[in-house]
């Protein structure tokens, strides 16, 4: 399709004018490309071609609005923090159209009615972050929002310093968010919260549609996808580091890229959020962090779903999440079958990494080739023994399985490439002398993080030792 054929739609606004602000974007000063994933392109049937136009840009900088365009933020509250924030909302994001089947929005698109204090931009390096994290995760298999563009601009902001504004066009099933029920339920508006329901139902779970009970269903089924959404995270090392009722999706996809981090070395309590002091949102709480905000989500639903019921379906998440944590583990493992000893064999893998200082991605990697010689994977650690003990157990559970399979297998689920700080921020350091090179480059492993990519094998090693664990500012 080409750009001048696009037709948006916007069903969001066939709810009641409470759900959202009708705003238009407010465009960046001298806005450039700096990348385009013709991955979502296809999804979103754009013709290739389309990317290097400057409607393309026009677009993606709020000035091109295709016909149907009706562009809004949405309103939602949350619990940030674990308080209660009545009122948050899109502050600088704005919704510009449906098309096949995704919600495209602008993330640093302007004020909008709930901007509160901020400038409703969002500066360079952030909206790098959020580009290529989204892709990785993508391609890590994990449900997650993607973006179809990247821009950045000569419009000038203040953070800490000056920084230049940027935008990402990000692409989404849904942008509901837990704290959207929250909001219509603490403001007693129970037959918008009902709307709210049926909007969810028909977009992201339309085979519960017309059944007995949905509401409870609904909240069973978000149950069940938050579960494995968390089971994903843990298994490849992602901390997301603002894990907010607000920046929970509806439809278990990871959403609201901010200072996330993959773990370099396995550290259970691991906190990646500089202002998250208490460490609420390390990477070993998530889990039940995720819990406590279906908590949440269950209460603003109860006007609409029985507590006991959804008492009942929660009172089940622990074991859900176990199941499908050594569900994700046994595949990075290359282990067949279920065998009693399993899980003590993967929880006693994550203390021996912790113990032994070990860089997660590469152990696994490393993990993955092994075949009887011990060499290379004692090299990431700072002693052996640990490591030994636990590898005589895991030659034990290997024995019988075909070694060629399950190198084939943990091969495709342990990847060679994550995204970690340091990289991004070599990235970012680069973009803003104007190179974008390393953003290419870091997408184009972003997109295979399971393939060799030899031209890149330095992103493969262990962290280097000045960059490990470092905290990221919420400033964005
Ligand atoms: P976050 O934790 O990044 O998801 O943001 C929390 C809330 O603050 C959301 O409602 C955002 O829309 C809002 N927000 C963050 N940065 C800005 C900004 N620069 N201008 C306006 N609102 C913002
Ligand atoms: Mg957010």
């Amino acid at each position: 399709m080409k750009l001048n054929d696009i037709k948006v739609s916007n069903p969001y606004l066939r709810l009641d004018s409470e759900f959202y602000d009708k705003v238009k974007p407010d465009p960046l000063f001298a806005p450039h490309l700096i990348h385009a994933n013709q991955d979502v392109a296809e999804k979103l049937n754009i013709d290739k071609d389309e990317l290097s136009s400057d409607t393309f840009v026009q677009w993606l900088n709020g000035e091109y609005h295709p016909q149907g365009t009706e562009s809004f933020s949405m309103c939602y509250a949350g619990h940030q923090f674990g308080h209660f924030v009545p009122r948050l909302g899109d502050g600088r994001a704005i919704n510009i159209g449906k098309l096949s089947g995704f919600e495209l929005q602008l993330k640093g698109a302007g004020i909008t009615e709930y901007s509160r204090h901020g400038d409703g931009r969002a500066v360079l390096r952030s909206s790098i972050r959020e580009y290529l994290m989204s892709e990785a995760m993508h391609s890590l298999k994990i449900p997650t929002t993607l973006c179809l563009g990247l821009i950045g601009s000569e419009h000038k902001v203040r953070r800490e310093s000056i920084e230049t504004a940027a935008m990402v066009c990000r692409v989404s099933s849904s942008w509901v968010r837990f704290g959207t029920f929250e909001y219509f339920a603490a403001g007693g508006m129970f037959t918008e919260l009902k709307s709210l329901a049926n909007y969810v139902i028909d977009e992201s779970f339309p085979h519960i549609k017309g059944k007995n009970d949905p509401y409870t269903l609904l909240f069973n089924e978000v149950m069940v996808i938050t579960c494995r959404l968390m089971a994903q995270w843990m298994s490849v090392g992602f901390n997301h580091g603002v894990m907010n009722t607000d920046n929970m999706s509806i439809a278990g996809l990871t959403i609201d890229y901010g200072p996330f981090a993959f773990l370099d070395d396995f550290r259970h309590e691991n906190v990646c959020n500089h202002t998250d002091t208490q460490g609420r949102y390390s990477f070993t709480n998530q889990p039940s962090i995720a819990k406590w905000n279906l908590q949440s989500l269950m209460k603003a639903l109860s006007p609409l779903a029985s507590m006991e019921k959804m008492e009942k379906i929660l009172a089940l998440y622990d074991k859900v999440y176990i199941r499908y944590l050594h569900y994700y583990m046994c595949k990075k493992l290359g282990l067949e079958g279920t065998v009693e000893e399993d899980p003590a064999i993967i929880e006693d893998m994550f203390d021996m990494l912790e113990t032994l200082h070990v860089d997660y991605t590469l152990f696994m990697r490393t993990l993955s080739h092994y075949e009887g010689d011990r060499t290379a994977l004692l090299a990431t650690g700072m002693y052996h023994e640990p490591m030994n003990a636990w590898l005589d157990r895991y030659d034990v559970r290997i024995q019988y399985i075909d070694k060629v399979e399950r190198k084939k297998q943990m091969l495709c689920n342990n990847p060679k490439y994550v995204l970690k700080n340091y990289m991004l921020q070599e990235a970012i350091d680069a973009a803003i002398e104007g190179d974008f090179s390393i953003v290419h480059d870091l997408f184009t492993i972003a997109q295979a993080p399971f393939d060799e990519h030899p031209a890149f094998e330095r992103w493969s090693e262990a962290t280097p030792k000045a960059f490990k664990n470092q905290k990221l500012s919420c400033s964005s």
